[in-house]
């Protein structure tokens, strides 16, 4: 058994739940993943390795992974939710882009020390923070500039919002 196996697993009879097999695969799946995945991608990948599991199982479980703190929601965009794994990752925030899905993460300590220092402020006591800057990556801004500058990224932009992101 794996750490994050015997953690869980733990977990689960603390709360009075099993380790049924459904549960056992996805926890591999969701451990197989080195960054971040949304429920279609860890679907894609238990279908692949053969297992049989369906969507709806899969988006029935994650709530449970959520609470044991082993996975978090990073960022909703493109109507999704994209996660990834809590256990054995250092803390970092993220940029989304919305157009073409990629998530660059970064950490920088003057943004972790301001975040600090407004909790202080106001003498509160901070468990966890999530800090998400979503836009457009280098990549499409170049892509937007050669086939319709600014204009292109605004309509793009309108589109996304109608879908709520
Ligand atoms: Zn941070
Ligand atoms: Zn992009
Ligand atoms: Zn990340």
């Amino acid at each position: 058994m794996t750490i994050y196996e015997e953690r869980f697993s733990g977990y689960l009879k603390e709360k009075k739940l099993k380790l049924t097999p459904e549960r056992h695969i996805i926890l591999d799946g969701i451990f197989s993943f080195h960054r971040h995945f949304d429920v279609e991608e860890l679907y894609e990948r238990l279908r692949k390795n053969g297992e049989k599991l369906s969507r709806a199982t899969i988006y029935r479980a994650i709530p449970l992974f959520i609470e044991s703190g082993f996975i978090k929601e990073i960022l909703h965009c493109r109507g999704k939710a994209s996660y990834e794994h809590v256990f054995g990752h250092e803390h970092h925030d993220h940029l989304l882009c919305i157009k073409c899905g990629r998530i660059i993460e970064f950490k920088d300590d003057k943004i972790e020390e301001l975040q600090d220092k407004v909790c202080k402020r106001y003498g509160f006591k901070p468990v966890e923070h999530r800090l998400g800057i979503r836009g457009y990556c280098k990549r499409c801004i170049a892509i937007a500039k050669i086939g319709g500058g600014i204009y292109g990224l605004n309509t793009i932009r309108n589109r996304r919002k109608s879908r709520n992101c």
